[in-house]
């Protein structure tokens, strides 16, 4: 359900609570005259009360309504504008390192690694410099789009880490599914021509990763995905270079998941030289019955 939608219910339910409680009262009011005595016709009653919904209640409710939305609507604007970084929209770095702290312990139990990647764009500072600060502003833009496209899981998080540096954080990949990746989302930038007025303009970014555990503390993750960035530059940019494994457990993750992946892939199978049985690859095991049924 859409927000906006889900305010609106809100305002609605208000709505009928302020009139129910109006009309409640008018009844208990129309009691207390009938209890006291007060001779009124029984259409006079009816009258009151159907006054009081019409002119007071019904007037009251509407208005305390819009009210209750308004601040709703309000409040989600005030959330949105303390997450989201104003120029690409993407989370900015507080809310960024709140959610990858979260996808760390929801990660808790299950034999998953997630990667953590800073992304620095290479020699920004020229295109600001040629073509100006507005155009620099659209290639920002532009880069958090393409990157934004990338993401294949609702557990990813995208964020602008500040300046012309971006961070993102991979929720169940493997070393090589970040490797990939970043080498994906940085061919697709080395290409994009883009946009911005009067000048086109090419843009190369530079990558640095690294692994983090379930639980793990995502600052130092963080540090070593900028020492691998850092080295990315210095080896000559437009590159992704992955960083030191900084938690144990990391490296454990890894293997336990290659040996799996190993596993998968293996069939047993009965082996004449050795008499005895033996694990072999699938592919090695099609292959041997293609053999098999044409002798
Ligand atoms: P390197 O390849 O070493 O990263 O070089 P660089 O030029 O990208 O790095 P440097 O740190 O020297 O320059 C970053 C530039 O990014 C400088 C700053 O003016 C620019 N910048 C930071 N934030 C914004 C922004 O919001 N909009 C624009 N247009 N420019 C920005
Ligand atoms: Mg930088
Ligand atoms: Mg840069």
């Amino acid at each position: 359900m859409g927000s906006n939608l889900r305010d609106l219910m809100f305002s609605m339910n208000f709505l009928a609570l302020v009139s129910l409680s109006a009309l409640s009262i008018s009844f208990i009011a129309s009691i207390l005259v009938y209890q006291l005595g007060i001779p009124v016709k029984a259409a006079d009653y009816v009258r009151l009360n159907l006054f009081v919904t019409g002119c007071v209640a019904l007037p009251t409710a509407i208005i305390a309504a819009l009210h209750a939305f308004e601040t709703r609507s309000y409040q989600r604007r005030l959330e949105a504008l303390a997450w989201t970084d104003e120029l690409t929209g993407l989370l900015n770095r507080r809310f960024f390192l709140r959610g990858a702290h979260e996808e760390c312990h929801r990660m808790l139990g299950k034999p998953q690694t997630a990667a953590v990647a800073i992304i620095d764009l290479d020699l920004f500072k020229e295109v600001n410099d040629l073509f100006g600060h507005a155009a620099g502003d659209r290639v920002l833009k532009t880069v958090a789009q393409i990157a934004q496209s990338e993401l294949r899981s609702p557990f990813d998080k995208l964020g602008r880490w500040g300046g012309e540096e971006f961070v993102v954080l991979l929720s169940d990949v493997t070393p090589e599914d970040a490797r990939s990746f970043c080498d994906r989302l940085r061919s697709r930038i080395e290409t994009a021509l883009i946009e911005t007025g009067k000048h086109q303009v090419r843009i190369t970014a530079s990558f640095g990763f690294s692994m983090v555990g379930a639980g793990a503390d995502i600052s130092s993750a963080i540090e070593a995905a900028d020492r691998a960035l850092y080295e990315a530059k210095r080896l000559g940019r437009n590159r992704v270079e992955m960083g030191d494994y900084v938690h144990a457990e990391v490296q454990e993750t890894v293997d336990f998941k290659k040996r799996q992946r190993v596993l998968k892939n293996q069939v047993p199978a009965y082996d004449d030289a050795a008499d005895g049985i033996r694990t072999i690859s699938l592919e090695q095991a099609s292959r041997t019955r293609r053999h098999a049924r044409r002798l």
